[in-house]
């Protein structure tokens, strides 16, 4: 809602009687939430992980935090092997147990084009075993490296296999490179822990809201309409340090987070692009089935070595 039609529905409201009152108030609620909106969803879970600067325990509950001080409810897609011990279990329970959901990203994390169907398959049954005692389990799964097959067979054959066995697709919306920005982080801090990292939160902000606005306009020009959009971050010491600031970015910016199961209904999570090879961002592989766009469809859609240069002239 922009200020002028903020102030129309004010002034409108003021007039009225108590009982309409009510009706004026929801209204003006239905159109904020018409605004851009976006939930958190993230990946792989390597909870046990040491880096420097904070613990695994600090580390979760940073994030955990982060998630509650905003009152939203993400989305955790997590690889089975990393959670598979005591520890993992442990840190992985406060994440159903604040209502977030818990969901299958395979055992062992392997990008399908290079194994076969069986061993693929086999290993997302792994996983399963692995976290659906949680009680916020969902039957979401979402590829590693956003990878669906290299062949039409592969393909298609995983896309059933997922269905038969109640499956949906955990589809990122807007995809970024987070790992990498956290890899430069871990590094700076191994090797000097007072080193300061302003200029890393300031990058990785800036290049969520980046990322977001080109998959947000994709998205308007291929659907001709919003989606509810889902972020790709990882469990990392960046977010633990940041994902409050990238919280906050949105708000400022007059978008919506929302939590993780309002925006997977939107229907644009049940679409199966006719693209190869298959995977990236949901948008990104509309854009590309569409047959325009692709002077901007570069591949793959997010990576390390696109970020790589900014991150060294600011020395990061
Ligand atoms: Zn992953």
């Amino acid at each position: 809602m922009n200020a002028t039609s903020t102030a129309i529905t004010r002034r409108a409201c003021m007039g009225m009687m108590l009982g309409a009152l009510v009706g004026c108030r929801s209204s003006a609620i239905a159109r904020v939430a018409s605004g851009p909106e976006i939930a958190i969803t993230i990946d792989d879970f390597n909870v046990n992980a040491e880096t420097p600067h904070l613990d695994a325990d600090s580390r979760n509950a940073a994030i955990l935090a982060s998630l509650r001080a905003a009152r939203l409810q993400a989305a955790a897609f997590v690889a089975g092997k990393w959670v598979d011990n005591p520890e993992g279990q442990q840190r992985l329970a406060l994440w159903s147990e604040a209502g977030h959901v818990v969901a299958n990203h395979s055992y062992s994390h392997w990008n399908y084009p290079r194994v076969d169907f069986e061993a693929f398959s086999a290993d997302l049954l792994r996983a399963e075993a692995v976290i659906a005692h949680h009680p916020t389990f969902s039957k979401w799964f979402r590829f590693p490296y956003l990878k669906e097959g290299a062949t039409v067979e592969q393909r298609d054959r995983m896309r059933a296999f997922l269905k038969a066995q109640g499956y949906r697709m955990g589809y990122v919306t807007v995809d970024a490179s987070d790992w990498a920005i956290d890899a430069r982080l871990r590094k700076r801090l191994a090797e000097n822990p007072m080193a300061p990292l302003d200029n890393y939160r300031n990058f990785y902000v800036e290049h969520i809201w980046e990322r977001t606005q080109f998959y947000d306009g994709l998205a308007r020009q291929v659907l001709n309409r919003p989606v509810r959009h889902t972020l790709l971050i990882h469990h990392n010491l960046l977010n633990a340090l940041f994902l409050s600031d990238v919280l906050q970015m949105y708000a400022q910016r007059g978008w919506r987070v929302i939590d993780a199961q309002a925006a997977f209904q939107d229907p644009v999570f049940a679409s199966e692009p006719d693209v190869l090879p298959a995977g990236e961002s949901i948008i990104w592989a509309l854009a590309k089935e569409s047959g325009k766009h692709t002077g901007v469809l570069r591949y793959p859609a997010e990576d390390e070595a696109y970020e790589r240069g900014r991150m060294d002239e600011l020395g990061l």
